[in-house]
Parts: structure tokens; sequence; C-alpha cells
């Protein structure tokens, strides 16, 4: 198995420049983890790289090593297909929060239960059938999970419906939805993905939808970028949220309110370096009269990753990569960060409540900015 990763993931190009590791934000903060001494690993003992190794959960598959190996080996593909090998050997798995966020996910392939809508506010508007449908993925879930935090998930998910309707868009909210099995896949675990998936692409195929949008970057990168490797070419589009409302705002059909403010915007690993939208998060931004924005030294393709994914690890590395982004982003004289996935809210909330940090920036997800900028 390990030779068919080596294969597919080009690792065998390997230079052994060590870019990767350079690039690496992980590296940085613990210098045991090395992507070259990993994939030099594999190259060695081919059927054993440590499957029990505690490395190969280590990596937060920010693709940042990848988008600059002169050799295009794909590790984040390299560290999936690892752990997908380690499972089978047997291996549990790693996750966070007493794996109560992977083990809703899991749940969600049991049974033929509908979610409860009973979140969407009462001054929305939605319907069970319609061309458009809102992916909410598991946010409504996370505003249970995370409430602690200081983080309404809730609220992202009534955000972006809000502005569908502003746009003129009636929205699906369909309680047959399921989590896109990002997290699963990510941590190993395809078969789980695999099911999740299918009962998806029924649901969407039952609703009548032509165009699905979404808020998570990680739900929209998977229907984007992983479905059809399994199940073909999908009979609708797809849009994360800021392309969608970037697209209703050049068409006419939205318009923003004066806001004064200035913010800076934390590209997301999935929805930046995985599915290459850069420019609709910022002409969304910059629809709003009065708003300022201000970049990061590291952007775009160069974004820092928020420091956690898949609920794999939380540890003192994963919190000095956040805290390292926060300073970052403080250093740009913005009052907010403004972030394009809830789960880097989620992240980037929960480094910033932690206490290291004196005066931390306000962090919002887009859509809730956007909303209040409707001045509705
Ligand atoms: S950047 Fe690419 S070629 Fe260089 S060591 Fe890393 S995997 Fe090998
Ligand atoms: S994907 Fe990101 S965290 Fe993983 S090895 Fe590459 S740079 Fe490091």
């Amino acid at each position: 198995m390990l030779e068919e990763t080596i294969q597919r993931t080009k690792a065998y190009y390997c230079l052994e420049c060590g870019i990767c590791t350079g690039s690496c934000p992980v590296s940085r903060y613990h210098p045991d983890f090395s992507p070259r001494l990993m994939v030099e690993r594999a190259l060695l003992r081919a059927e054993g790289l440590a499957l029990e190794d505690r490395e190969i959960w280590s990596c937060l598959t920010c693709g940042t090593c990848s988008a600059r190996c002169p050799s295009l080996v794909d590790y984040n593909e390299f560290t999936r297909s690892t752990r997908v090998a380690a499972r089978k050997d047997g291996h549990p798995g790693v996750d966070t929060h007493a794996g109560t966020v992977l083990a809703f996910m899991e749940l969600q392939t049991k049974g033929a239960g509908e979610r409860d809508l009973s979140w969407i506010a009462d001054d929305l508007r939605t319907s069970r059938k319609g061309k458009v449908l809102f992916f909410t993925g598991c946010l409504p879930y996370f505003g249970v999970v995370f409430r602690d935090y200081g983080v309404d998930a809730v609220g992202m998910a009534n955000s972006t419906i809000r502005l569908m309707n502003a746009a003129g868009v009636r929205p699906v909210v369909s309680p047959a939805e399921r989590c896109c099995g990002h997290d699963p896949y990510w941590t190993g675990d395809a078969e789980t993905m695999k099911t999740l998936a299918r009962r998806n692409l029924r649901m969407i195929e039952e609703s009548g939808a032509r165009k699905v949008v979404f808020a998570c970057p990680e739900c929209y990168a998977m229907f984007k970028l992983v479905y059809p490797d399994f199940f073909g070419r999908l009979k609708f589009e797809v849009a994360h949220v800021t392309e969608f409302l970037a697209a209703s705002v050049a068409k006419g059909k939205l318009a923003f309110g004066e806001m004064e403010g200035t913010v800076t915007y934390q590209d997301p690993c999935r929805l930046g370096r995985y599915a290459g939208v850069y420019d609709e998060p910022r002409e969304l931004l910059a629809a709003v009269p009065g708003l300022e924005l201000v970049e990061m030294p590291r952007a775009r393709a160069e974004a820092l990753c928020c420091g956690s994914s898949g609920w794999v690890s939380c540890t003192r590395v994963n919190k000095r990569i956040q805290l390292e982004r926060l300073t970052e982003a403080a250093g740009t004289g913005a009052s907010t960060l403004v972030t394009g996935c809830p789960k880097c809210n989620i992240h980037l909330a929960c480094a910033a409540r932690d206490g290291d940090i004196d005066d931390p920036i306000e962090i919002r997800f887009v859509t809730d900015l956007m909303a209040e900028a409707l001045g509705t």
C-alpha cells in the first residue's frame, strides 16, 4: 500500500531539497516533525514507514509544502494515505475534544433521521425544494459544541441565509443533509466519507438544486475536488458563499451600507491553496463602502494555516501557530480578522481566549460581518 502511495503522490521524485520542511508551520515549532524525512523514510522503507508514528497525525494538510515543492510531491495526499494505512493497521486515529466531533460526524452515517432545522431564525426564508441549496455542513452541531468558545456557529449559518435572501434567493436547507465527510476522509476513514457523500448527493438530487452554496470551505473542497473522484462529475454547480455573494454584487443583486473600519482576511487552506479562491472574498469586502482591507504579510497562497485541521491535534504546537497568526493579524493595525471558514474561526478564537495574548484581535466569520453591513 505504501508503494502505491509513493507512486501516486510522486514521492519518488523527491530531491531531498528540504523546501517542504523549511516551509512547514509545524516543523517550525516541532523540530522532530519533517515532511522531507517522512517522504525519505517512506522511500527507504517502502512497507515500513512507522504507521504507529505520532508524526503522521501532526501534519495540518495545509498544502504549504506541496505548493512550493519543486518536484510536485503531493504531501497532503501522502499524509492522508498513510493515515488510511495506519487505520487499516489498527491505529485508532487521534482526535481532539475527546472524540466528540468526529463521533457526531460518524453518527450521521446511521439511520434515516432528519436534522432539526429549528435553529433557522424566524425572519429568514428557506424552502425544501428549489434551484439553489445552502449546504450547512456541521455548523448547527458546532453551535452546541463550541458555544463556550464565544463562537456562534448557528449565527454564521443564519447570516449566510440572510445574505442569500438579500440577494433574492430563498435557499433550500434540507433536514436530510449529512456531514460532508471532510474530517473522516482526512483522518484516514474514506468509508465514512463515502457513506455520507452518497446521502448528500441523493439529498441534493431530490431537492432539485442546480447550485449548492457552502459557508464552510472544507465542505466546498470535498464537493469540488474529492466527490468527483469517487462519484464522477457532479450534476450541479458548487460555490463558496463568498463566490456566490461577490457574483450577486457584480450583477447588481446585492449592495451594502456604509461600515467604517479596517479588517484583515484569513485565507482558509481549503478555499485558497486547494480551490484557488482568493479574489472573491476580497471583492466582497471591497463592496462595503468605508471598509478598508489590509493584507497580512503572508496572504493568499502564502497564508499561514489557522493551525488545526480535522480535529486531529490540539497541542502546544498548534496553539503556537495560532498565536503566530493572531499576532500577524494584529500587526496589520486592523481591528478585525475576517475568516472565510467557520473552523478557522473556532481554532483562532480558541487560541485567543487562552490568554497568552494581551489584547487579541476581534475574529469574525465573513458572512457575519457582511450581514451586519446589509444594515437591515
Ligand atoms: S520540497 Fe519536495 S522535493 Fe524538496 S524535500 Fe520536500 S518533498 Fe522532497
Ligand atoms: S501540509 Fe502543511 S503541516 Fe503538513 S507537512 Fe506540509 S506544510 Fe507541514
